[in-house]
């Protein structure tokens, strides 16, 4: 149902910082996420991954999952966090584990006259000079930042 291969993926960087608890960092597939940008499909995604990395891992049980969500990254938040609970409580690792969002707020920079500005509600239109040679920051990013387990 997803759109999603995990070949596709970035390869996620693992470190174990005591052997109760467990920080992945991962970026899932920027172009993937603009081709199919369903809350649902993105976390049955995430679920995937996480899952992987505590078999790997030995983990039993993840508790919390941090995760970077940016403004125009397509994702609603609420969406997120209504299909996050729907998916989670459906997997014996992920049942009950606390999702922490933190939300990027956007931000483009001008190639024409080199200001950076917030993107939302610009666009792509330099509030500065009316250039339109302007490119994205950060904003668009979905990515794990850590995971808690045991
Ligand atoms: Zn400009």
């Amino acid at each position: 149902m997803s759109a999603f291969s995990k070949d596709a993926s970035e390869p996620p960087f693992l470190q174990l910082r005591t052997r109760e608890q467990l920080v992945l960092t991962l970026c899932i597939c920027k172009r993937k996420l603009k081709e199919d940008m369903h809350e649902l499909g993105v976390v049955f995604h995430m679920v995937d991954l996480l899952e992987d990395a505590a078999r790997e891992h030995g983990l039993s049980r993840i508790a919390k999952v941090t995760v970077s969500l940016g403004e125009v990254s397509g994702v609603v938040t609420d969406f997120f966090e209504d299909a996050w609970l729907w998916a989670t409580q459906r997997s014996d690792l992920l049942k009950d584990a606390e999702l922490e969002i933190y939300e990027i707020e956007a931000a483009s920079v001008c190639n024409d006259c080199g200001k950076s500005y917030k993107t939302v509600p610009d666009g792509r239109i330099c509030p500065h000079c009316g250039g339109s040679r302007t490119e994205l920051l950060y904003g668009n990013e979905l990515e794990i930042d850590s995971i808690e387990g045991c």
